[in-house]
Formats: C-alpha cells, sequence, structure tokens
C-alpha cells in the first residue's frame, strides 16, 4: 500500500501534469533597449531586451536564455522590472544565443523565441573550461580533478567523443541547447499496456496521468535541477524526446539513438516491461550528451568504475548507483543537490506498480 507522503507526491505531480497540458501560454516578443543595441541584427551584451507578452504574473520569477538564468533588470530605486506584461533582462558578457523561457513565479513555463547574441566568434571551449574551474571552487574538487576533467588527450575506448574533455563538453553543449526542460511523449509500443500489479491510487480513467506523474518524479530526482514533463500517448513530433514502453525486442532492452527527426524529437528510449525503469535515467542520460564509462567495444568492464574522475567510483552511465562528478559536472548539477536515496525511492514506487 501507499503511504500518504506517497499519495500526496503523485497527486501534486499529476496537478502540475494537467496544468502543463492545460493552457498554454502566448508567445512574446522581445525589444532590445538603447542605441548600441545589435550588430548584424544580433542583440550584444550589456543590453536591456524587453520581452512584451502576457500572463508573467505581478511577483517576479525568473528568466532564462539557453537555460541560463540572466538577471531582470531593476531601476535605481530598487524597483524590479518585472510585471504582467512586460519583463525587461539585462544580457550578461559570455551568454550564448538560447531560446528564452521564463517561469513564473506561479511556477508555469512559458517558451519564447531564441534570443540571437552576438558574441563575435562562439567560444564553447573557453566557456567549458569557464564552467569546470566554477564548478570545482563551488563544490571543493582539486586541481587534479579540473585537470582530469579539462583532458585532451584522446581516450578511444569512449563511444563518440575523444577525451574526457570532449566527453563532458559534448554534454554540457547539449544541455544547454536543450534548456534543462525536457519534454516526454511516453507511448506502449502498438498501444499495448504495462500490466500493472497495482493500479495507482487515482481513479481508473487518471491511471496513466498518475504514471506520467511517478515517471516525473523519478526523473527530477535523478537530474536536480532539469524539469520534466511526460505527456501519455502524445505526438513524439510535438515532444523533445519518445519513449516506447513495452517493447517486445528482448534482446534490446533499450536503445537511445539522437537523431533529430522533424523538429523535436531527439530520439527515442526503447524499454521493456520487466526493464528497471532506473534504465530510463541511463537513457535520458545518453539523450543529454553522456557516454559510457566502460569499454563500449564489448562491454567487458561494466560496473568497474574505471574512466571516473578523481574521487567517483560509481555512476548511472556504468550502470552503478549515483553520478560520478564528471557527469555531474557536464549536467550542471551540483553533488550536493543529487539524492540517491530520493532516486532510489521513486524507482521504487514504479516498481511496486509494475507488474514485472
Ligand atoms: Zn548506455
Ligand atoms: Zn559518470
Amino acid at each position: 500500500m501507499m503511504n500518504p507522503q506517497t499519495l500526496t507526491r503523485i497527486l501534486t505531480a499529476l496537478l502540475s501534469l494537467l496544468a502543463f497540458s492545460g493552457c498554454r501560454d502566448s508567445i512574446f516578443t522581445v525589444y532590445p533597449q538603447g542605441d548600441r543595441q545589435a550588430s548584424n541584427g544580433r542583440i550584444v551584451s550589456g543590453v536591456k531586451v524587453a520581452i512584451r507578452g502576457k500572463r508573467f504574473g505581478e511577483v517576479p520569477g525568473q528568466v532564462r536564455i539557453g537555460g541560463v538564468r540572466v538577471p531582470i533588470d531593476v531601476t535605481r530605486s530598487g524597483y524590479i522590472l518585472w510585471k504582467n506584461r512586460e519583463i525587461v533582462i539585462r544580457i550578461p558578457d559570455g551568454l550564448v544565443s538560447g531560446s528564452i523561457q521564463i517561469e513564473t513565479a506561479d511556477g508555469r513555463i512559458i517558451r519564447g523565441p531564441e534570443l540571437l547574441l552576438d558574441q563575435g566568434p562562439r567560444d564553447v571551449d573557453a566557456v567549458y573550461q569557464r564552467h569546470i574551474n566554477d564548478y570545482a571552487a563551488r563544490n571543493d574538487l582539486d586541481q587534479n580533478w579540473v585537470r582530469w576533467m579539462l583532458d585532451q588527450q584522446p581516450q578511444d575506448y569512449i563511444d563518440n567523443t575523444s577525451s574526457n574533455r570532449d566527453r563532458g563538453l559534448l554534454t554540457f553543449t547539449t544541455q544547454r541547447l536543450e534548456r534543462k526542460t525536457i519534454t516526454v511523449a511516453y507511448t506502449y509500443y502498438e498501444g499495448r499496456p504495462y500490466r500493472m500489479r497495482e493500479p495507482w491510487p487515482v481513479p481508473q480513467a487518471a491511471q496513466e496521468l498518475a504514471h506520467m506523474g511517478a515517471l516525473k518524479n523519478m526523473m527530477e530526482a535523478a537530474f536536480p535541477g532539469y524539469r520534466f514533463t511526460f505527456f501519455f500517448d502524445a505526438d513524439p513530433m510535438t515532444c523533445d524526446l519518445a519513449v516506447q514502453a513495452n517493447h517486445p525486442n528482448k534482446n534490446h532492452l533499450f536503445t537511445t539513438y539522437i537523431q533529430p527527426e522533424g523538429d523535436r524529437s531527439g530520439g527515442v528510449v526503447r524499454l521493456i516491461q520487466s526493464t528497471n525503469d532506473g534504465v530510463l535515467i541511463h537513457e535520458i542520460g545518453h539523450y543529454l550528451g553522456l557516454s559510457h564509462h566502460y569499454e563500449e567495444r564489448d562491454a567487458s568492464d561494466i560496473g568497474e568504475g574505471k574512466r571516473m574522475p578523481p574521487g567517483s567510483r560509481t555512476c548511472r552511465m556504468d550502470r552503478t548507483a549515483g553520478w560520478c562528478t564528471a557527469c555531474l559536472a557536464a549536467l550542471d548539477i551540483d553533488p550536493d543537490a543529487y539524492q540517491e536515496e530520493r532516486v532510489a525511492q521513486a524507482i521504487q514506487i514504479l516498481y511496486d506498480h509494475y507488474d514485472r
């Protein structure tokens, strides 16, 4: 049976899911302010940009460009320039182009167009290097760790990438592009649902909504700071990623391929009924650009904790618990924000329902 805490968590997730699918906020428009605002039609750093739309709320929330939080402008008298129909942001140095996303104080996400910034040649290497150094300082990681993270020596065992630095850089740039907000279209293969051992504690018609809420809880525990929304039976092309559950191919328990199809879909994760759904965390790790720590060619050293940065021994990309600091840094998640216990509990809730 479910304890009341679990029940509350599921109902909360369910409500947020309904809030997400319920009303669509209109896309807004942006207006750079001041004279030296743009070069080649692109906005330069230091300028203020007014974002106009509606339903931003009267209480200030947050604005992100490409996943990076940007400052809201403040008047000399200390008045924060956030109004229901207009927000003024300041473009900080070093910010790269990306989609605008507004997080309202009451928890709504309003997605807007891409803001094109003029930064001269885009130097992702420098941005990543700065990120790694900042991350180390913030989390008491030493220079050995920084050296390991930025090592450019080719490491041919890693799939897709060629060095420790490139492995992290790939994820870092991917997660920036993904704005830390991931929508998932969840469908059953040929419409055949999982057998559930225990129904969710909600009316029959809302069973899959509760299931989606439990998946959301698991993913948000596994990726602190990221926001996931699972849409049951949605068109994969309208979401960032597709999950195809109850897939019959037992030899391929799960497959992720990052293969843009159409506008949005960034791949498909296939799951089978007996899958430990913690696997979904590992697969979405791939979607975010993470590769394995083990020998890619023959998987001969799975779970041995090899090729990890100083101080780390386990990682979901090695099919063990938790994340190593290399994966956390690339995902821009501070180690303190991650609690394995929360993830384990969220996985257990799914376990208790699936008839494996
Ligand atoms: Zn994998
Ligand atoms: Zn790792």
